[in-house]
């Protein structure tokens, strides 16, 4: 009989645990494939060559793959 109740015990707190676990795991967002997203590409004003739209620098006439291509372009 004191077995019964040690496993009962037992049992109790893998449940607890469990339902705890899922509650955790329920809390974040899924994760989002990056390779769904596509990125944008930019070409720069001075070489033409294409980059990241969030890596690109930013000029008064456009985008540029470096601060020294914008600075060539632009002056
Ligand atoms: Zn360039």
């Amino acid at each position: 009989m004191k077995y019964l109740l040690l496993l009962l015990v037992a049992l109790l707190i893998i449940w607890q645990l469990r339902s705890y676990r899922d509650r955790e795991a329920r809390k974040q967002p899924p994760p989002r494939g990056s390779a769904e997203q596509p990125i944008e590409m930019v070409a720069c004003l001075h070489c033409g060559t294409h980059v990241a739209a969030a890596e690109a620098v930013q000029g008064r006439q456009g985008s540029y793959c470096s601060a020294e291509h914008r600075q060539r372009h632009e002056t």
